[in-house]
């Protein structure tokens, strides 16, 4: 049972967004494409729990959790009867090497090491389940999940999962039986009380309205290459075609994401979306969508 579900993080959604409509600066393309494959992985990884897992479990993902003034971040955490089992899922692709405990691309730019940050991880949050006062045992997996993926001198380690080791791991998970009572939904519940907010805003460099293109993101390729047919968003780039309301109701998220303290008003969401042909339309969704506050030429929504 998924406790927490998994959402793309604030930080992929504003960085998605400033990618589409603004020239981002290399550290931060960089950024943005390597948070886009993470949680592409995470996302596959996440499938592929649910479509094999038989086990009963609460299933917490993408936490922030802090203990002993250490931050720490974990992508997937599963309680089972006897077993917590924290997993941090790569999606590297392509081929990497391992040197004096150092983690390298093929062409050599040293990388975070993920082993380091899975044990890291995975002692920190032993010592916070204790202190919750939860005797569970942990286990720990780096699960790589892409099959382009290679690791030169890997390690001899078994808490270290490789794409074709992958359904020999889901056997082994699934031969345990698991049994979950309220103590369990407690400590899961826990955790997830203990998630801390990311300020992504503080890592990103300044942005205006002004600078922004504007119009509809495609909700698929995240083009603004779309045109309003009718009620319907065609995206030229991919093909694909959503909903107006919809589109719009996504663009509302997406410019207060960007400009939280933004006041949303139809003049406002009709020059942001750029295609809609008239005010009214913008107006009719917002109504519909939105709740309305204020009169006349004041009003705005939320
Ligand atoms: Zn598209």
């Amino acid at each position: 049972m998924i406790l927490r579900p998994r959402v793309a993080s604030k930080e992929l959604l504003l960085l998605r967004s400033l990618n589409a409509r603004a020239r981002l600066i290399e550290k931060e393309k960089q950024q943005y494409y390597n948070l886009e494959k993470g949680y592409e992985g995470e996302v596959q990884f996440d499938r592929y729990m649910q479509q094999n897992l038989l086990q009963d479990r609460y299933i917490v993902n993408d936490l922030l959790l802090e203990k002993n003034n250490k931050k720490f971040q974990l992508d997937s955490v599963h309680i089972a009867q006897s077993t917590a089992y924290h997993f941090e899922i790569k999606n590297y692709e392509g081929d990497y090497y391992i040197e004096s405990d150092r983690f390298f691309t093929f062409s050599g730019k040293e990388i975070l090491n993920p082993f380091h940050q899975v044990k890291r991880s995975e002692s920190l949050l032993r010592q916070l389940m204790n202190s919750l006062g939860f005797p569970l045992s942990l286990e720990s997996y780096l699960i790589f999940v892409n099959p382009e993926f290679y690791l030169f001198n890997a390690p001899k380690d078994p808490s270290i999962i490789f794409p074709n080791q992958l359904n020999r791991f889901m056997r082994k998970l699934n031969m345990k039986s698991s049994v979950l009572n309220p103590k369990h939904l407690k400590l899961a519940e826990q955790l997830v009380s203990l998630n801390l907010v990311d300020d992504p805003y503080k890592r990103i460099a300044p942005y205006q309205y002004e600078q922004l293109q504007k119009g509809i993101l495609c909700a698929q390729c995240y083009s603004v290459d779309v045109i309003v047919k009718n009620t319907k968003v065609n995206c030229d780039h991919c093909g694909c075609s959503e909903d107006l309301d919809s589109a719009v109701v996504r663009s509302v998220e997406e410019l207060r994401l960007l400009f939280p303290e933004v006041r949303i008003t139809t003049s406002m969401i009709y020059d942001w979306c750029r295609v809609i042909e008239s005010h009214k339309t913008v107006r009719r969704i917002l109504n519909q969508n939105l709740t309305k506050y204020g009169s006349n030429k004041w009003i705005y929504y939320e």
